[in-house]
């Protein structure tokens, strides 16, 4: 059995985070392991408040987990403090981790602030050279990059730099951008990845994807066949959306 961990965000509403991620994981057939990095008190009208777990903490999760289980794939997510940033790249060079997926979280799609300012500063230094693929959307490879996004070329552009700074693979997602949805992949050579534009709100999207992402690199796909994996399984989960409370769509998948 092929084993994906993810460290990310605890959500109570099951919709993103750690609880999205293992049903991603068990829904494509690998055995999800996960370590806490943020609690988060939310529903699926959004974040209202949000609580770092103490580093040492984090830390300490991952060290008893991998001195027994080493996965596949690892996947990280919300981690919301520059500690985690730094508990999670130490852990990831001590075990060698293989076939990082890093989906960076700063702001909730209802506004929440979920990383400290320094966050993307310190994930560009300390992350971005363990991973092999990062999925940010387009304001994330903003602030990663520091390249403003307006157009496909600058969006290449923005990939490109991103691409310097360590990973193998660069998705940036196209999903929050106007018309059809297109994901740019970049792994040397320029990919699109399209998608057909789904009506309504969904909490959880960033998260699904990457765990996708995460869950076939475990299972031996290159990053842009786990990319296209991914994005299928994205059109099935996007039909399954149910309205779990009063707010945006849960994937139940
Ligand atoms: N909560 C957690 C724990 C998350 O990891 C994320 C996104 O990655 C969110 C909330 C925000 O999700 P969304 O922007 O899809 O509502």
């Amino acid at each position: 059995m092929k084993k994906a961990l993810t460290v990310a965000g605890f959500d109570p509403s099951g919709g993103a985070g750690l609880q999205a991620d293992l049903k991603v994981f068990q829904a494509l057939g690998v055995y999800g392991l996960s370590a806490v990095a943020a609690l988060t008190a939310q529903n699926t009208q959004g974040v209202s408040a949000v609580q770092a777990v103490a580093s040492g903490f984090l830390k300490k999760q991952l060290d008893v987990l991998l001195s027994d289980i080493v996965p596949e794939a690892a996947k990280i997510g919300m981690l919301l403090s520059s500690r985690n940033v730094r508990a999670v790249s130490s852990i990831i060079q001590k075990y060698g981790l293989k076939n990082v997926v890093l989906d960076p979280v700063f702001i909730s799609s209802s506004g929440k602030r979920l990383a400290e300012k320094e966050v993307p500063w310190n994930i560009s230094k300390r992350l971005l050279p363990l991973c092999r693929v990062i999925t940010p959307n387009i304001s994330e490879a903003e602030a990663l990059s520091g390249i403003r996004i307006d157009d496909p070329v600058s969006m290449r552009t923005a990939a490109e730099v991103l691409k310097d700074l360590g990973p193998e693979v660069v998705i940036i997602t196209g999903g929050h951008s106007e018309g059809e949805p297109v994901d740019l992949c970049y792994d040397g050579k320029f990919h699109l990845l399209k998608g057909r534009r789904v009506r309504g709100e969904f909490h959880g999207t960033g998260c699904t994807f990457s765990s996708a992402v995460a869950a076939h690199l475990a299972l031996g796909s290159t990053p842009l066949e786990a990319a296209k994996k991914a994005k299928l399984f994205m059109s099935k989960a996007f039909s399954k959306a149910v309205d779990a409370g009063h707010g945006m769509k849960v994937f139940d998948i």
